[in-house]
């Protein structure tokens, strides 16, 4: 039987850790606080912002909130994003992926200031990362490096493969196990025979937006496999890009979905946000 690694677990016990830094810092009489921009009526967005809001709210982060209507033009949104960078009161910027087409989301995310790129998507911080010294984690790629502290298996000298080469994904995890002293590959679409690659992991991590893509063929026993795809079943149902059903027997350790990767990203944005008010 696999270990479960449960992400609403792990983020409740992390958060609990920011509640309390949090409490620190205003009794130093600092406030933390985060601006989320939304523009547009994009459904999952408006729920992310949601969760976002609450999470500020449930560790004691003030967070203000800015919604921008679909028409919005990219110099309007850029003037906010300048605005915010000059609010001394505001300590961490995000503005909310997608944006509508009229707006470059390359433009508005090299519009934020290094010192409130929370999200960690500029290329300051993507060059901080690749250089070893990182002031802010990538959101996701943190979150999943507690779930695999969670799993009791030590990262260093494993072999790693990341399926997925996004910017907001894929790279900065490879960049996070090499950091932890793993041996990495990056998987892609381009990879050829991916499942013998994948078996090839002591420690998978899929990111690819398919899903149930990866089933235990690709899988080595006793691996632990960290499914961050949020996708949709043929019923319309929430699973992830693992087949969780065929996997959870072969490897030692899998994240759910939900109720793995996606609770701790949130979790690892509020901590990015309490790190830009200690620095
Ligand atoms: P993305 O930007 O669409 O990138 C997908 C990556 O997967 C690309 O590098 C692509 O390769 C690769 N890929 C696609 N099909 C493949 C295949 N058949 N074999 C091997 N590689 C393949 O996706 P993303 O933003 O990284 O997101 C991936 C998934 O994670 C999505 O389901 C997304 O919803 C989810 N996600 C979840 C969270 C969370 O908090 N839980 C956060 C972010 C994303 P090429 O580069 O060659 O095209």
């Amino acid at each position: 039987m696999a270990k479960i690694l449960d992400g609403k677990a792990v983020a409740a016990r992390v958060r609990r850790e920011i509640a309390a830094d949090v409490e620190k810092l205003k009794a130093q009489g600092k406030n933390p606080c985060l601006a989320v921009v939304l523009v547009g009526e994009n459904p999952a967005s408006k729920v992310y912002v949601n969760n976002k809001k609450k999470g500020c709210a449930e560790v004691g982060i003030k967070s203000l909130e800015y919604l921008l209507p679909e028409e919005t033009t990219e110099e309007e949104l850029l003037s906010l994003v300048d605005k915010l960078n000059a609010d001394d009161e505001v300590n961490g910027i995000l503005v909310q992926l997608p944006l509508p087409k009229q707006i470059s989301e390359q433009k508005v995310i090299e519009r934020i200031s290094p010192e409130k790129d929370v999200d960690c998507f500029h290329p300051y911080s993507a060059g901080k990362l690749f250089t070893g010294s990182p002031r802010f984690l990538p959101c996701t790629p943190a979150g999943i490096m507690e779930l695999i502290r969670e799993s009791g298996v030590e990262v260093a000298g494993k072999t790693c493969v990341v399926v997925g080469r996004s910017n907001i994904v894929g790279k900065p995890m490879a960049m996070l196990l090499m950091g932890a002293n793993g041996t990495v590959t990056i998987a892609h679409s381009r990879t050829q025979d991916l499942k013998a690659v994948c078996k090839t992991a002591d420690i998978l991590v899929v990111a690819i937006g398919k899903a149930k893509f990866i089933t235990a063929d690709y899988v080595k026993e006793g691996a632990v496999v960290i499914d961050v795809g949020m996708d949709r079943d043929e019923n319309g149902k929430l699973c992830g890009d693992v087949d969780f059903a065929s996997v959870e027997p072969v490897c030692g350790a899998i994240t759910p979905v939900p109720g793995g990767v996606g609770p701790m990203t949130i979790t690892m944005l509020l901590k990015n946000t309490l790190r830009a008010v200690q620095d």
